[in-house]
């Protein structure tokens, strides 16, 4: 157990480090500071202490074998980087993600798999991680084509293409802001 707190505790800081870094390049320093400081929380840290895998998610692994995960429940309702912050039920309409936390989301993912797959991260697993799961995810399709746009592009021609401000903007406004219209 001793050893797992601070293995949790180094990844947090690592991952939150990477995401830092990232959103920093998107011109989001704020957001890039303050990202996932609920992991710190006890419900938070605690639970993810006791099932710390280091390959992948302590959330996944909690889900795994109770079927369930209170360090979820708690973290996407107090962090907007995650698009179930913005999910109210089977409506017909889900809400836009303002562009700052869809930019986070992006960095958030990056920064997971580069955290998780350490020296074998190549961009490409962003875009397939996210082809894998991203249906799943419950937000309208504009913003589910902005993040297909955004990790296929980091596929194809790297980070530093995608992580700057005038392609995000441009991709956010194109894609999403479009849509309201
Ligand atoms: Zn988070």
């Amino acid at each position: 157990m001793k050893s797992k707190f601070f293995k949790h505790l180094a990844m947090v800081t690592k991952h939150r480090f990477k995401v830092f870094v990232l959103c920093t390049k998107c011109g989001l320093f704020w957001r890039g500071l303050v990202h996932d400081l609920s992991k710190y929380s006890p419900t938070e840290f605690f639970e993810s202490v006791k099932y710390y895998t280091g390959k992948y998610s302590p959330i996944a692994e909690c889900r795994n074998q109770t079927g369930y995960s209170k360090a979820w429940l708690h973290h996407k309702g107090r962090n907007k980087h995650h698009v179930e912050y913005w999910y109210d039920r089977e409506n017909k309409e889900q809400m836009n993600i303002p562009y700052k936390y869809a930019v986070e989301c992006v960095c958030d993912k990056i920064a997971a798999t580069k955290c998780y797959k350490g020296k074998d991260y190549k961009p490409e697993m962003v875009l397939k991680h996210w082809q894998k799961y991203g249906h799943l995810a419950p937000t309208n399709d504009n913003m589910k084509n902005f993040f297909t746009t955004v990790f296929s592009d980091l596929a194809q021609h790297g980070e530093k293409y995608v992580l700057n401000k005038r392609y995000l903007k441009a991709k956010y406004n194109l894609i999403v802001l479009n849509s309201e219209k």
